[in-house]
């Protein structure tokens, strides 16, 4: 939390607490932050409390993959009120190795070419500056 005098240092905000953890640093990866069940190893994201496959109640926080693949998308021609994208952009279900399925923009990627089943890994996106100057972050999914 010190500024050593390395020109600007801004902190990152995640866009909304608990849902990821943030990097280290500006090049590095989020991790999805998603809930386990002990009794039956099932995995959910965003958290529960509760498993749906088992009913047992009290999951455990766990990590999930940063890789997966597109199991659906639509391309969105609009930009809806309020969002912090830009049309035209691809809103992706991706699906991950844990069988969660993440809905997610993608990012870095020809509009044409997004394919079901294209392999994706989890970025960092900027999407916008607080009034403090720093950044607000969230997560894309783009290309492998
Ligand atoms: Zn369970």
């Amino acid at each position: 939390m010190s500024d050593s005098g390395e020109g600007s240092t801004k902190h990152m905000v995640p866009l909304r607490a608990g849902i990821f953890r943030l990097p280290d640093t500006p090049e590095g990866k989020p991790v999805l932050l998603g809930s386990r069940c002990p009794k039956c190893g099932a995995y959910y994201f965003p958290k529960r409390h509760i498993c749906i496959g088992c009913g047992h109640d009290g999951l455990d926080e766990a990590e999930l993959s940063a890789r997966g693949k597109v199991w659906t998308y639509t391309i969105a021609g609009q930009t809806p009120p309020g969002s912090l994208v830009e049309a035209p952009y691809a809103l992706a279900v991706v699906e991950l190795p844990e069988k969660v399925a993440i809905r997610a923009v993608l990012t870095d990627v020809d509009l044409d070419a997004v394919r079901v089943g294209m392999d994706v890994e989890i970025t960092l996106a900027k999407m916008k500056e607080d009034q403090d100057g720093n950044d607000v972050v969230s997560y894309k999914f783009r290309p492998v």
